[in-house]
C-alpha cells in the first residue's frame, strides 16, 4: 500500500465551546491508502482533551511508514492488529490508518462496508444536531438557524437548566445532553429530575471520567439514562461501565478505529448497554465510517460535517437527522480538497 498523510484545518460555523475548550478552526490529519489503483480515506481530529495533535499523530504514521507500505492489505482487522502494537500510544493516528485500510478494502471489494458485514439500514437512527456552549440567547439563535428533530446541547455552566427550559420554549424536538464532566453526584442526580419533564432523554458523561464510585450512586438515582463518553475510551472499559451508565458512546479516535468500535458495540449489546456512536468536529471522511456503523446503533452523534463551514471531502450526506449513504464503496468517502 502507498501511504499519503495530509492535514486541513476545518473552519467552523460558530466558535465552538463545551465544558473544557473552545476553538474556531478544527485541525485534522487525513490517511490515503492506495493500493491496485484504489484509494481509501480515514481521519483523525487533533484533540487538546486526549492530547493529540497533528504533529504527534503525523509522526506516529511517519514512524512506521516502512511496515505499512511493505503491506498487502487483506482483512483490515488483521492489519489493525499488526499495526496496534506500533501505535498503542496514539489511538487518533491508529484510528485514521484503521479507517483507510477499511474503506480501501469496501473499495477493493466493490461493496460499502455495512454490507460487507452484513448489516441491515432500515432502522438506523437519526443524528442528533449539537448545540455549544454560548449565551442562552446565541443558544436559541443556533437552534432557530438549524431546525432539526434531535438536538444535543452541551451544559456545564452556572445555568444549565435555565438553557433547557429557554430551548424548549422554541421547540418540541427531542434533546440529549451532555455535560462533558462538568458535575458532581447531587448535581447529576438533581439536574436529572428537572431535566426530564423538560424532554430531555439522557444525560452524557455528567461526572469526572475517573468517578466511577460516584457514577455508580447517580446511576442508582438518576431518573433519566446516563452515557459514558469520556469513562469509555477503549475496549476494556466497556464491560466497566456496567452498573454506572445505561450505555456508552464509543468514538473512532478513542478506541483506535472501526475494528475496534465494532467488538465494542457488540460487547455493549451483549452486556445490555445502550450504544451510541460520537464524533468529534470532523469532515466528511471520518463521519462516512461512522455511518458504517448506524445498524449497531441506538443512538448517533455525527454532525461533524454541519458544524464546519467548508468540507474537504464527499460521502454520506444528512437531511433533517437522516443519513444517507453515498454511491462509492467502502465507507464511500472521496477527498475533493
Ligand atoms: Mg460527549
Amino acid at each position: 500500500m502507498k501511504l499519503t498523510i495530509r492535514s486541513f484545518d476545518l473552519p467552523l460555523r460558530y466558535t465552538f465551546t463545551i465544558s473544557y475548550d473552545s476553538r474556531d478552526v478544527q485541525p485534522t490529519m487525513i490517511v490515503e491508502l492506495e493500493q491496485n489503483g484504489h484509494k481509501g480515506y480515514g481521519e483523525a481530529t487533533s484533540n487538546p482533551y486526549y492530547g493529540f495533535t497533528i504533529e504527534s499523530m503525523t509522526a506516529a504514521l511517519e514512524g512506521i511508514r516502512t511496515q505499512i507500505e511493505a503491506t498487502e492489505l487483506e482483512k483490515p482487522e488483521d492489519f489493525w492488529a499488526q499495526m496496534q502494537p506500533h501505535l498503542s500510544n496514539n489511538p487518533f493516528a491508529l484510528c485514521a490508518l484503521d479507517l483507510a485500510a477499511n474503506d480501501l478494502y469496501g473499495k477493493m471489494q466493490g461493496q460499502p462496508l455495512y454490507k460487507l458485514w452484513g448489516l441491515s439500514t432500515d432502522h438506523n437512527p437519526l443524528t442528533n444536531y449539537t448545540i455549544g456552549i454560548d449565551t442562552i440567547e446565541n443558544m436559541v439563535k443556533k437552534l432557530k438557524e438549524m431546525p432539526w428533530p434531535l438536538y444535543k446541547i452541551k451544559l456545564g455552566t452556572k445555568e444549565d437548566v435555565a438553557i433547557i427550559k429557554e430551548l424548549r420554549r422554541h421547540t418540541d424536538a427531542v434533546f440529549r445532553v451532555d455535560a462533558n464532566c462538568a458535575w458532581g453526584v447531587e448535581e447529576t442526580i438533581e439536574n436529572a429530575k428537572q431535566l426530564k419533564p423538560l424532554g430531555v432523554e439522557f444525560i452524557e458523561q455528567p461526572m469526572r471520567a475517573d468517578d466511577m464510585d460516584g457514577m455508580k450512586k447517580v446511576y442508582q438515582q438518576s431518573v433519566l439514562p446516563l452515557i459514558a463518553d469520556e469513562s469509555c475510551i477503549t475496549e476494556s472499559d466497556v464491560a466497566k461501565c456496567v452498573g454506572h451508565f445505561h450505555g456508552v458512546n464509543v468514538k473512532l479516535v478513542k478506541c483506535g478505529g472501526l475494528t475496534p468500535a465494532r467488538r465494542m458495540l457488540k460487547e455493549a449489546r451483549e452486556l445490555g448497554l445502550k450504544t451510541m456512536v460520537g464524533c468529534m468536529t470532523e469532515s466528511t471522511v471520518g463521519i462516512s465510517a461512522i455511518a458504517q456503523l448506524l445498524p449497531m446503533l441506538d443512538y448517533v452523534d455525527m454532525d461533524g460535517p454541519l458544524l464546519i463551514s467548508k468540507d474537504i471531502a464527499r460521502g454520506i450526506t444528512i437531511d433533517n437527522g437522516k443519513v444517507y449513504y453515498s454511491s462509492v464503496n467502502g465507507t464511500g468517502a472521496e477527498l475533493i480538497a
